[in-house]
């Protein structure tokens, strides 16, 4: 193949979602501009997953236990604290961050231990928590008439915008000099080790010093299944409410209300406010490759469940049901870092569940790695050499 042109930089992200953005901002920012990066995607900015994720930045809410896990995620939550108005300031873009909370609720007695012994060991690491009686529950969320034994708030998880966030990222990395070509991809790639030398895309060839791989889902694939990240569908229902229905109600915090019964695929029930005139309520999941077709009755079964978690909901139109594939793993953690056998292939994925909160922390990290050559919290528990395969 010719190439019309050849483009030089000194690192090329592959992928534009909430990851490959944030890798791009913080190498721009942490380098004042002066690191020469490109981001380079199929199709445009934030057109997969990280479009239309729930955004819930839930740090503490579902973590079982302390270690190197729940460490990479309050990190990143942090993050957004000053994330988010230094994004406003450079872009102008709100990414409707709202450090508000999210709740759990103890729909029975088993759900309820689990819930209690996660706020005992959160407690006392030092991370807030509360516990809401039933009562105070249904004082607080009133639209909320599935029975339960109170609820687990934490206090300091809570939620952004996923596409105002990775529009907001991208549109900050340009204005640091970060170059995004869009419509740009390739379909085989053919590593070279130790050290990589060009991407070559169907439009042109990109030579760079470092490379990062932060396709999402398609990233197993990419690199000829030398990581294996794998994507695992879901689906959320986003319904239309009437103007400013939530805020009128002072509801901003997102409330997981347990597993939905009946569904065909694995599903669990969350509601979370969006803007001024949206419930988005999720979510299945199912491993069935790079399908996105909408699995029916997996919808009516979630939609059914939820409204009786939320009568209200009837009353509202089911605006669109968003399909996305989270880049899974086989033990759900992250993948970052340097390939094995590579001086200069990285990679970013396979951030699951967690792909939006982890996108600040997997930013600054992955910039600390390639600029410094190391970082100040430990990856080695998210190494992809924990696959040990090295790629064909
Ligand atoms: C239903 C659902 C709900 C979710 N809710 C939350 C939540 O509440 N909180 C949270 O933190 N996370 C949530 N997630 C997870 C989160 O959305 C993902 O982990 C995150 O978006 C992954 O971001 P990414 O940048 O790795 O991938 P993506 O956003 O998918 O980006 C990958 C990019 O790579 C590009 N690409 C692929 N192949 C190529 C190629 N060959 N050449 C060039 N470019 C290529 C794609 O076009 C795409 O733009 C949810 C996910 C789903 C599905």
């Amino acid at each position: 193949m010719s190439y019309s042109f050849e483009k030089k930089y000194d690192c090329v992200i592959v992928g534009a979602g909430a990851i490959g953005c944030s890798i791009a901002f913080f190498l721009a920012k942490e380098s004042q501009g002066k690191y020469k990066v490109a981001i380079v995607d199929r199709n445009v900015v934030g057109d997969e997953t990280s479009s239309g994720a729930a955004g819930m930045l839930a740090a503490q809410i579902e973590s079982e236990s302390a270690g190197p896990f729940f460490d990479l995620q309050v990190q990143s939550r942090e993050i957004f604290k000053w994330l988010s108005g230094e994004l406003e300031d450079t872009t102008g873009i709100n990414i409707q961050y709202l450090p508000k909370g999210i709740a759990a609720l103890a729909i029975d007695s088993a759900q309820e231990k689990i819930l209690k012994d996660r706020m005992d060991w959160q407690t006392k690491a030092g991370h807030a928590c509360e516990w809401l009686s039933p009562d105070t529950l249904a004082q607080k969320f009133p639209f909320i008439k599935k029975k339960s034994l109170g609820a687990l708030v934490a206090t300091q998880d809570g939620q952004v915008s996923s596409s105002a966030l990775v529009q907001a990222l991208s549109e900050a990395a340009k204005k640091l000099g970060v170059d995004i070509h869009e419509s740009d991809g390739f379909d085989d790639l053919q590593l070279k080790h130790p050290k990589h030398d060009a991407l070559e895309t169907y439009l042109s060839r990109y030579v760079a010093d470092k490379f990062v791989f932060a396709a999402g889902s398609w990233t197993g694939r990419l690199l000829n299944g030398a990581v294996p990240v794998d994507p695992v569908k879901g689906q959320i229902l986003i319904y239309e409410t009437p103007s400013g229905w939530a805020k009128s109600r002072n509801w901003q915090t997102p409330i997981y209300a347990g597993e939905v019964p009946n569904s065909p695929v694995p599903a669990a029930c969350y509601l979370v406010p969006k803007g001024d005139n949206e419930i988005w309520v999720g979510a299945t999941s199912e491993k069935r490759g790079l399908d996105k077709s909408e699995n029916e009755a997996a919808s009516n079964a979630l939609a059914k469940y939820a409204a009786e978690v939320m009568p209200d909901l009837s009353s509202f139109k089911l605006k669109t049901v968003w399909i996305g594939l989270r880049p899974g793993t086989p033990d759900n953690l992250p993948v970052l870092g340097l390939l094995p056998g590579s001086e200069n292939a990285y990679v970013a994925s396979g951030h699951y569940r967690n792909g939006i909160l982890l996108s600040a922390v997997t930013g600054k990290l992955m910039a600390d790695l390639i600029l410094k050559g190391k970082t100040t919290l430990n990856i080695d528990p998210f190494s992809p050499a924990r696959f040990s395969k090295i790629p064909a």
